[in-house]
């Protein structure tokens, strides 16, 4: 069963101004082939669909811990999208709505971002192909499935990078420099677990696509306080046996900070979820948004 924290796990810098191409192309990293819906809803099967769970505990804590941390992905993607497509601004209910108040936006690339979602994110891609079913792959076969992932971090790695070279504002450059930290996590922590069960060294591959990210300004935070050496249990007690493939007898990867492997209990810190104002001219919220502002206090008064 799963908790929910209404905390993002990384903090995202406010946009200055909206930036509704820049939110279309972090929707690669959340709708696309090997973005963050793809990689919850692999492990996310994988791990309901695990045969033997006891007798292959610490592969399928890995397999489990690792899919609680995809969900905050897709959080993450998507508010970093909302945000985008939000900005600051003074909404006012008496928006003109007779003088195109919305014209550019007919001209932007994922029109039907702002049409149908009001700025909001949805499980498609930059093209606004919809993610769906044929993403994920679960064969009942271990190493099969381990490998699966081990391509799925390096592709969602190489996604990242194009994405992040595309990108000038700082909301989705933060969103790309996180999320690299963390796949490369994956990556690392896949092949560990392929090379338990196989002996072969596949850690060797990485990173793939070979760029080391001491290249990646906005990661270097995030390398600094340790993050590249940890894997979250997003549990108490639970998949702590994870640590028997990411544990202290492994060190990070060549080319980030050195140190031992080390597994945590719980999530990590994150930062807070922004307040995104609502959009009068597009309805959102619609007819009368003070009076339902006030309903909402009275009923927040009432549950305190
Ligand atoms: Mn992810
Ligand atoms: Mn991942």
């Amino acid at each position: 069963m799963f908790m929910r924290i209404d905390r993002l796990q990384a903090e995202l810098p406010l946009p200055k101004e909206p930036s509704p191409n820049a939110a279309a192309a972090l929707q690669e990293l959340l709708g696309g082939k090997y973005g963050e819906m793809s990689t919850l809803g692999n492990y996310m099967f994988q791990s309901f669909n695990f045969r033997n769970k006891s007798k292959l505990r610490p592969f399928y804590s890995l397999v489990s811990s690792i899919f609680a941390e995809e969900l905050g992905h897709v959080e993450l993607v998507s508010t970093g999208v909302a945000m985008l497509n939000n900005g600051p601004g003074d909404p006012t209910p008496e928006v003109d709505v007779s003088a195109a108040p919305f014209e550019e936006m007919k001209d932007v690339r994922l029109a039907g971002g702002f049409f149908a979602n009001a700025g909001g994110a949805m499980p498609m891609n930059s093209n606004a192909a919809s993610w769906n079913m044929d993403m994920v792959t679960s064969t009942g076969n271990l190493i099969i499935d381990l490998l699966h992932n081990f391509h799925l971090e390096c592709g969602a790695r190489l996604h990242k990078l194009r994405v992040y070279e595309t990108l000038t504002e700082p909301t989705g450059r933060e969103v790309c420099g996180y999320l690299l930290v963390r796949g490369s996590v994956h990556a690392h922590a896949y092949a560990l677990a392929l090379k338990k069960i196989t002996g072969v060294e596949i850690e060797k591959m990485l990173p793939t696509p070979n760029i080391d990210l001491s290249r990646i300004p906005e990661s270097q935070k995030y390398l600094q306080e340790g993050s590249h050496r940890r894997l979250y249990m997003f549990s108490p007690d639970d998949y702590r046996e994870a640590a028997g493939v990411w544990s202290n007898d492994e060190v990070a990867l060549p080319g980030d900070p050195p140190g031992n492997l080390e597994i945590v209990e719980g999530p990590p810190d994150g930062g807070k979820i922004p307040e995104l104002d609502g959009n009068y001219g597009a309805f959102a919220p619609d007819y009368a948004p003070e009076e339902i502002f006030e309903i909402a206090s009275k009923l927040y008064k009432k549950s305190r």
